[in-house]
């Protein structure tokens, strides 16, 4: 076969790409369009942003993409191939989600030990421990955090467990859901720090929820702002701290995430180039 000449590059798939997705909840005059037609698509290693109000469909597109939600219509690939209905186990080798409350989302009589292991029992993957507490280091926790117990963790603690266990299979993709809003905002700002580090180290591809635009300015390149379940306005983050935007609402939720938000990430966030 010829090799193919250098400048005739390949076309580059997107890691994940979502298209005209729709998800409505409930039947007659209790049905919620949580989610009508968004459609955006995300590179390999990018940070892409979903922002918008209170309801405006965010987790819902989360929830829908890794299948706990489920769509109503549109297609949602990863790199370049339809993701299966229901899920398959491969898929949670290859996309994770992390939740808003670090509360909630461990269970409460389950060492972290446990938490971390369980998802490598169940895909048959061995070195267990090692694995454990590499993950553990990974997220900056010692080895003597596996036989803690939630109750025995701060906020923090218990989100860098939360995305260590997101990690441990390895996967390319986090879906990250407002993964700091239950936090306070210097251990927000170590946690989006924390997530920053991890994207460059392991070549993951985010897609991140917040209603802060201040956060999505410093951890994503570009990120789509939603209202009423609708994908409103596609925007570069650069557009943001430029005040570029196009829409009414987008300047509304600037504005909203100007003050204590905005004042609390930026000092305690270290710059993060662009390029
Ligand atoms: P956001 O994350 O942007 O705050 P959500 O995706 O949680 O918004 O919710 C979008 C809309 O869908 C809201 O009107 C919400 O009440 C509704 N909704 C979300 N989940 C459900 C559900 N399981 N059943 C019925 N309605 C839901
Ligand atoms: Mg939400």
């Amino acid at each position: 076969m010829k090799a193919q000449p250098s400048h005739e590059r390949a076309p580059v798939v997107p890691m994940l790409e979502i298209e005209d997705l729709q998800v409505v909840f409930g039947y007659g005059r209790s049905e919620v369009r949580a989610v009508r037609g968004v459609s955006f698509s995300v590179a390999a290693t990018e940070s892409f942003g979903l922002v918008g109000e209170s309801g405006s469909g965010k987790s819902t597109v989360l929830r829908a993409i890794c299948g706990l939600a489920t769509k109503s219509a549109g297609v949602i690939r990863i790199a370049g191939e339809i993701v299966p209905e229901p899920r398959d186990r491969t898929f949670a080798r290859r996309l994770q989600m992390v939740f808003q409350d670090p509360y909630g989302s461990l269970h409460p009589r389950h060492t972290v030990d446990r938490v971390l292991s369980e998802p490598l029992a169940i895909h048959g993957i061995s070195d267990r421990q090692e694995r454990v507490v590499q993950a553990l280091k990974d997220v900056g926790l010692g080895p003597a955090f596996r036989f803690r117990m939630p109750h025995q963790l701060s906020g923090g603690q218990r989100q860098r467990v939360a995305i260590a266990r997101a990690l441990i299979l390895e996967p390319q993709i986090l879906l990250l859901d407002e993964p700091t809003s239950a936090l306070d905002a210097s251990v927000q700002a170590e946690v989006l720090n924390l997530l920053s580090r991890l994207r460059a180290e392991k070549n993951l591809t985010y897609v991140l929820v917040s209603h802060n635009l201040a956060v999505v300015d410093h951890m994503c390149e570009r990120l789509l702002v939603m209202q009423s379940g609708e994908a409103i306005e596609h925007l570069e983050a650069a557009a943001l701290a430029g005040q570029q935007v196009k829409t009414d609402y987008t300047r509304r939720l600037l504005a909203a995430s100007e003050g204590y938000d905005r004042a609390a990430v930026t000092s305690s966030i270290a710059f993060r180039p662009r390029g």
